[in-house]
């Protein structure tokens, strides 16, 4: 190529013509003139310098057309900006390989040609312009276009293939999933004529699918409630939502045989262009109300069987109490003649006791009066429990009935150097049993005095307070620890022993007084400090009279 310009010249001033370049250079051109590829020559101001037979061919322009106007002649827009950037490595002396690139015919039309250029040099090695060598590539292109295209096209082609294929699947998955379904389903047009049944809707009403398409679906309601059935279903159209039929009802369906089952339906209209349609899905709930049932006669069932226990129980508590009851009375007849003859004898009316006769009975005489307490205690907890216990209530003096139960127990007081007295303040009115009052203090003053170490003290208080009076027995004694205080009101309960070290009683006098109290409309309670004493206090309704 270098030979092919010798000399540095003005790029306009190239010679178009090979005739007039010497005989090597005219060889050269004519091979250049005969080449199949557009070989032209492009100045360092861009323009055409050099134009050959197949740039004539290629782009349309004659030599005249071409030489002399700027290489923008044959840009197509957008891809002018490609060679020049090629500029840096063609200084370097190098060549720039085929690349493909869009230009312009002279008649408009887009080609494409795959381009190599060469820089041309002068003697000092200075670029004095470009060789561009141009090979038409447009008909492998616009094939390779027309295929990618194609290509195109046909991926376009698939994807809506697949689409309509995927669409075909989902419906038909759809179908299978109402047939498969467990529970009837329906659609119905707004005559009720039915246009779409499931599998199980043919087996649960026992008619064929063409059957089913053949009858309205009022026909699948028991015949009784045909009539409403069709109103109803009118009404649904109507309101146009969806919800469970006939709620809080228990619905009944009607098979092909004519028998009838159980059945919960839900409803939701359906709107389509050919107008409204209710689908209905009918679930036979048999089953349900079958386990339903047996639960229901399982409870009734086990509701009586607690209550015939219940009242066998009653039944035997108070015969077990009617028993206590009767054999306490049995027992304490011969206890009375033990402690009556003993008493005889200790008067010693029928000659003296030695020492040892009088210790003798002194035993006897101590431990039938124990149990005969004992027996006393046992026939009041067991009337108490069977209901038979009856109280006499009237207006009493808190005083007289404190004095007589104080007086009574004097001697047991004494016999144990523990003091024991009732207060000043004792002139209050109660509404109570006489009887069963002084019980209550005995039993209370008793325990006051056996929980309470000799040389201490026991006192019987009263104060009057809303409509109540409050009487409290106090002490001086052993104390009981607080989490006790409740639980010594419960049967047979004892905290500890006496200050005697040993266990007196049976644990159901504050039993007895508790029951005592609440059933004249009083409670009772205790406040106690170990080792310092216990204050039992328990109220009665307080009598004006
Ligand atoms: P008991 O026949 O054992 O006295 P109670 O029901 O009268 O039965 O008393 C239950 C228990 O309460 C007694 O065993 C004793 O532990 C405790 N208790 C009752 N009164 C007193 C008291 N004043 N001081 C200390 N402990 C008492």
């Amino acid at each position: 190529m270098k030979d092919f310009v010798p000399d540095p010249v003005e790029p306009e001033s190239f010679p178009a013509d090979p005739r007039s370049l010497p005989h090597a250079e005219r060889w050269l051109a004519a091979i250049v003139e005969s080449s199949d590829d557009a070989i032209l020559i492009e100045s360092l101001t861009g323009r055409i310098a050099s134009w050959n037979a197949a740039a004539r061919r290629i782009f349309g322009y004659e030599a005249e057309e071409a030489i002399g106007q700027p290489v923008s002649l044959l840009a197509w827009p957008g891809e002018e900006q490609r060679s020049e950037g090629f500029l840096e490595q063609l200084r370097r002396g190098q060549r720039v390989e085929h690349f493909e690139v869009a230009r312009r015919h002279k008649s408009g039309r887009k080609i494409f040609v795959s381009l190599s250029l060469s820089p041309i040099v002068d003697g000092s090695g200075a670029i004095v312009g470009i060789a561009k060598i141009a090979r038409d590539i447009t008909e492998r292109k616009t094939a390779e276009e027309a295929l990618a295209e194609q290509q195109l096209r046909l991926a376009a082609l698939m994807e809506q293939e697949a689409r309509a294929r995927a669409e075909a699947l989902a419906e038909h998955r759809f179908r299978d999933l109402i047939e498969s379904a467990p529970d009837a389903i329906l659609q119905v047009d707004a005559r009720g004529r039915i246009v779409i049944a499931n599998r199980t809707a043919e087996t649960m009403f026992g008619y064929s699918h063409d059957e089913l398409m053949a009858v309205n679906v009022d026909a699948l309601a028991p015949e009784a409630n045909r009539a409403n059935h069709a109103e109803r279903r009118k009404d649904f159209a109507a309101a146009g939502e969806t919800r469970p039929m006939g709620q809080g009802l228990d619905l009944y369906a009607q098979r092909k045989d004519g028998t009838q089952f159980p059945v919960e339906i839900s409803l939701s209209p359906v709107q389509t262009e050919s107008g409204t349609y209710v689908t209905a899905v009918i679930r036979d709930v048999t089953e349900r109300k079958q386990i339903e049932q047996w639960v229901h006669t399982l409870q009734e069932s086990y509701v009586t069987e607690l209550a015939a226990r219940h009242q066998e129980a009653e039944r035997l508590n108070q015969l077990k109490s009617e028993f206590m009851a009767s054999i306490s009375h049995e027992l304490r007849t011969p206890l009375h003649t033990i402690i009556g003859f003993a008493e005889l004898l200790g008067e010693e009316a029928n000659g003296p006791l030695n020492e040892k006769q009088r210790r003798f009975l002194h035993h006897i005489q101590s431990d039938s009066e124990h149990l005969l307490g004992l027996i006393n205690d046992v026939l009041d907890l067991s009337r108490i429990e069977a209901g038979g216990l009856n109280l006499h209530t009237e207006p009493l003096s808190v005083r007289e009935v404190v004095c007589e139960a104080v007086n009574a127990l004097l001697p047991y007081a004494a016999s144990k150097s523990v003091s024991l007295r009732g207060s000043d303040d004792l002139d209050h009115r109660v509404v109570a049993d006489p009887m069963r009052l002084r019980q209550i203090l005995s039993n209370l003053i008793h325990n006051g005095v056996k929980f309470t170490p000799a040389g201490g003290k026991v006192w019987v208080e009263a104060a009057a307070d809303e409509g109540f009076v409050t009487i409290t027995v106090s002490d001086t004694g052993v104390g009981i620890p607080a989490k006790e205080c409740e639980r010594i009101f419960d049967k047979f309960y004892q905290v500890g022993f006496t200050p005697a070290g040993g266990r007196e009683g049976t644990g159901l006098g504050l039993t007895i007084c508790r029951h005592l109290v609440e059933m004249q409309g009083g409670k009772i309670w205790v406040e106690s400090r170990l080792r310092q004493g216990s204050r039992f206090h328990f109220t009665l309704p307080a009598s004006h009279l």
